[in-house]
């Protein structure tokens, strides 16, 4: 069975991992999708999303990273997956989750959704909260990978917290922006 873990993930954190590798654990293949959204201005590009991704999951040899846009229950027809994974922390997530997972559910119904409930440790963890804290130079270690926070201490390089020192003109593969984004 192929799940499809569909998101945003700008940037990957530490919650969306552990329902990756529990979600490994469950499926045969995980397929991380990142969403194509031109309606959004996120603080990474699509490439650089799946960059991470690829780098945070490269220990999971059934975890592959991909990118979509139009109507997910269309991309996992065509990736032939069975599930799409979805994760669930707070109760204004499953509002917003079931309505989803009803819509997608009108639209195939072979296709089905498959919630986890987050881990204790990461109930209050979004790619929004750690953008914050990174915007206002707070230290994100704990809350993303470490070179997704190097990334992101990059992109808010103006607000680097005192704890964490990166080496500015080690060339990064990319060229990040320098001025802050819209969280
Ligand atoms: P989207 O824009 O589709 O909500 P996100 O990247 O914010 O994209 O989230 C993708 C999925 O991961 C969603 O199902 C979301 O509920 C889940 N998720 C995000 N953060 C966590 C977390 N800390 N714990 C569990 N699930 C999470």
């Amino acid at each position: 069975m192929i799940a499809i873990y569909p998101g945003s993930f700008d940037p990957i954190t530490l919650g969306h991992l552990d329902i990756i590798k529990r979600g490994c654990r469950l499926f045969d293949d995980v397929i991380v999708a990142v969403l194509r959204n031109p309606n959004k201005t996120p603080l990474f590009t699509v490439q650089e999303r799946i960059e991470q991704i690829r780098l945070s999951t490269r220990s999971l040899p059934n975890v592959e990273v991909d990118s979509f846009d139009g109507l997910t229950v269309n991309y996992a027809r065509i990736r032939g997956a069975g599930v799409l994974l979805r994760g669930l922390r707070v109760l204004s997530d499953f509002e917003h989750e079931l309505q989803m997972a009803h819509t997608n559910k009108t639209l195939d119904d072979r296709i089905e959704t498959v919630f986890l409930a987050t881990s204790n440790e990461y109930s209050f963890l979004s790619s929004s909260l750690v953008k914050e804290i990174a915007r206002f130079g707070g230290s994100v270690d704990h809350l993303v990978p470490q070179h997704v926070a190097l990334d992101i201490y990059r992109c808010y390089a103006k607000n680097l917290p005192a704890s964490n020192p990166i080496v500015m003109d080690a060339s990064p593969k990319v060229n990040y922006p320098t001025v802050d984004r819209e969280v």
